[in-house]
């Protein structure tokens, strides 16, 4: 007999995550497929030739009372951590100290530790790109390049919505008129010999570069103990999305690299600190990054109800790890009840 409680989830970053352990402790089956290797969508970390690597998300915040909650059970269990420096901006070439009072919150050993706690009983398969949905009398299938999963009373994509529309569109008309909402945007890690001082940690700025975060000053930050890069710190430089989506994916590393090392070494000067050399890098483009807009002030699932399907993701809220988290609570209230 039909239960209604098989549920497949679509991506497994934090809304897929978050909703996935939500449905097992309310005594739901469910099965997470990823297309990627490893845990945590945008908010995974890389493992580099010299240091584990947050390339996406740098830090998040907490301002909902659950994900206040979650947040204190990470801390209680030493896997979250205050990052506590004072922002600067650099705009115009000049560097500006300028502080502010947000809490920043961080995985230690970076966020890939989040992701595994939040996974550790559910029954995820990695490695597999769901192509297409079918529905069939007794539930949905799933499509993947090796072959079909059947069948599954309830579908939840967890994707960004320019990701979610194609499997979507053809059996819901619930997305079709939200406007793609996100920039694209490149990311690049850099290990730099040459010693920079303490204050300089987390920068804002305004022209091609948007941010740059001092992952080696994070709390629990890792470097590999065999590596062969004897570098001082690890950076992450976040460029602005215009500059990346003129740039786009093809744009060469070289480029990327010098353009980036031209950039740290002005700010550096502008803020009275010698040139570093940059030793090693790695470059990521992030298709669906920043937000155009806010869809939301509170996440909210879409959910269809007569086709049991349902999106759900950062992006439904205003794009933030935090709203990730949130999504994945809301689509299990509203298909189980509150
Ligand atoms: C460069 C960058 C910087 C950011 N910085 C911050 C920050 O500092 N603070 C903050 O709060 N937020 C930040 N964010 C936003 C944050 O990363 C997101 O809000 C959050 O991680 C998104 O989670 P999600 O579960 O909605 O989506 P995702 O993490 O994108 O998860 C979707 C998953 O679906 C998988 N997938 C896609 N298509 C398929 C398919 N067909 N079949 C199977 N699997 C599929 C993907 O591989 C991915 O793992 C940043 C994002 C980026 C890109």
């Amino acid at each position: 007999m039909n239960s209604g409680k098989k549920i497949a989830i679509v991506g497994v970053g934090i809304s897929g995550l978050s909703a996935a352990r939500e449905f097992v402790n309310r005594g739901y089956e469910v099965t997470v497929f990823e297309k990627s290797q490893g845990l945590g969508g945008r908010a995974s970390t890389r493992r580099l030739p010299w240091a584990y690597v947050d390339v996406g998300v740098q830090y998040f915040t907490a301002s909902d009372p659950v994900f206040k909650r979650e947040v204190a059970r990470w801390l209680k269990r030493r896997q979250v951590a205050k990052w506590q420096f004072t922002p600067a901006v650099y705009a115009d070439g000049a560097f500006k100290l300028s502080p502010d009072n947000q809490e920043r919150w961080v995985g230690t050993s970076a966020m890939r530790v989040l992701s595994h706690d939040i996974a550790s009983n559910v029954d995820i398969i990695l490695q597999q790109r769901i192509k297409h949905l079918e529905p069939c009398p007794r539930g949905w299938r799933l499509v993947s390049e090796n072959g079909p999963f059947e069948y599954f009373d309830w579908v939840v994509s967890s994707l960004p919505l320019e990701q979610a529309l194609p499997l979507i569109s053809n059996h819901s008309a619930m997305l079709n008129n939200i406007s793609p909402p996100h920039r694209s945007v490149w990311a690049l890690a850099l290990a730099t010999k040459g010693l920079v001082p303490p204050f300089i940690q987390g920068v804002f700025s305004h022209d091609t570069v948007r941010w740059l975060s001092r992952a080696s000053l994070k709390p629990g930050f890792k470097r590999i103990d065999q590596g062969d890069v004897d570098f001082d710190d690890v950076w992450v430089m976040h460029f602005q999305e215009s500059w990346s989506e003129l740039k786009g994916r093809a744009l060469p590393h070289a480029e990327l690299q010098a353009v980036a090392s031209r950039w740290f070494n002005k700010m550096l000067a502008s803020a009275g600190v010698c040139p570093v050399s940059v030793l090693a890098s790695h470059g990521h483009f992030w298709k669906y990054a920043q937000m155009n807009a806010p869809i939301a002030e509170k996440p909210q699932p879409f959910v269809d109800g007569t086709r049991r399907i349902a999106a759900i993701g950062a992006w439904c809220g205003s794009g933030r790890y935090e709203d990730g988290f949130l999504s994945g609570l809301s689509v299990v209230s509203a298909i189980d009840g509150a």
